[in-house]
């Protein structure tokens, strides 16, 4: 710890501090009333849920039952809980489908298959031990939010699809897309040639090498802004998890935080850098082929009014109708993560 005292070069407004007196001004309006009880959820710990790998030998999920833990994927809940608000995690995730008719609902989300994710119970916030490698060296599961999952089990992947994750790095979401092993085509992009290379360490401690071969997977750092002119019309799904605020990482950690002075700009950028590339993911997918946009912010104008404006453009600039639905139609899986539809 530092003694305050001491800390002479510390900042008078740490980033930290100026994410929260962001989010005060933004989400107190944005969310009314609800606001209090999601600042104290931000400020909380977070809640990590255990990625099971289904290409380790280990018995790795009985072993996290008897720990009290237990697969939320496959939660048969069905009570709806659209009213609450997510206490455990900030995440938004909207899935489209390309060239359908204007205004429609989609059919109800079918869900990526084989996806497992272990966490400890409601309010439980035990620490996972860090996975061991089984007799292969593959280890047993990968720890991110609980609620990165749902974008990978909303993207609704079957077998035999080509698949793109545009922006990939560091690789929990694509590892969650491989352990569907149903996957055709997985072709993996992020512009961040170093990020890109913490995804290849990521996946080949997770998954064999049969795997991960040219027919089954291509590994690219292009600018996924550009994805429209590399490649139209091609994959049955698309992931887009964008660059966003991060509102709970900002919250904590200030190295590298976006809220920091010499980050203004680049973060004032955003929802232009993300409606590139959601209408980027959108040209990239095949008539008929889904998207799922997804980000961990609360923001409104980093969620909804990307959406909305992609979709606009989508439709008076290329011509393709798009129908959408939200992850709250979700609600089915778990009552570990809660929704609130904006
Ligand atoms: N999907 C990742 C996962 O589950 O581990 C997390 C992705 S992170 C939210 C957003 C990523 O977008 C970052 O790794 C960043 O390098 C990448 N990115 C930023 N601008 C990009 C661009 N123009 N094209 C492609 N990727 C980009």
């Amino acid at each position: 710890r530092v003694k305050e005292k001491w800390a002479a070069t510390r900042t008078k407004h740490p980033p930290t501090s100026l994410a929260l007196q962001h989010f005060d001004a933004t989400y107190s309006i944005q969310l009314g009333k609800l606001w209090p009880s999601v600042r104290v959820a931000l400020l909380s710990e977070r809640k990590y849920g255990a990625l099971l790998n289904n290409f380790s030998h280990d018995a790795v999920l009985a072993g996290l039952e008897a720990q009290g833990c237990r697969d939320f994927t496959s939660d048969t809940d069905t009570e709806a809980q659209t009213s609450e608000v997510s206490t455990e995690e900030e995440s938004s995730c909207v899935s489209m489908k390309k060239s359908g008719a204007d205004g429609q609902q989609l059919p109800p989300l079918q869900l990526s298959p084989h996806i497992k994710c272990s966490v400890f119970p409601r309010a439980d916030i035990a620490r996972f031990k860090p996975a061991r490698p089984d007799m292969c060296g593959l280890l047993g599961y990968y720890l991110m939010d609980a609620a990165s999952v749902l974008p990978c089990l909303a993207l609704g992947v079957q077998e035999g699809h080509n698949v793109l994750d545009l922006c990939a790095a560091p690789g929990g979401k694509t590892l969650a897309l491989l352990q569907t092993q149903c996957i055709g085509f997985l072709c993996v992009n992020d512009s961040s040639v170093s990020r890109t290379l913490r995804l290849k360490k990521v996946l080949h401690s997770y998954v064999p090498k049969q795997f991960l071969n040219d027919e089954k997977l291509r590994i690219t750092s292009f600018d996924g802004t550009k994805w429209g002119e590399i490649e139209r019309d091609t994959f049955d799904r698309v992931l887009v998890d964008v660059p966003c605020t991060t509102d709970r990482h900002s919250l904590m950690e200030d190295d590298n935080n976006i809220f920091s002075k010499n980050r203004t700009g680049e973060r004032r950028k955003l929802p232009q850098l993300q409606l590139e590339l959601l209408l980027a993911g959108i040209e990239a997918a095949c008539p008929g082929g889904e998207i799922v946009y997804s980000t961990c912010t609360l923001s409104q104008t980093q969620n909804l009014s990307v959406v909305e404006q992609a979709i606009y453009l989508a439709r008076e600039q290329h011509g393709i109708n798009l129908q959408v639905s939200h992850t709250h139609t979700l609600n089915h899986i778990s009552e570990i993560l809660w929704f609130f539809g904006t």
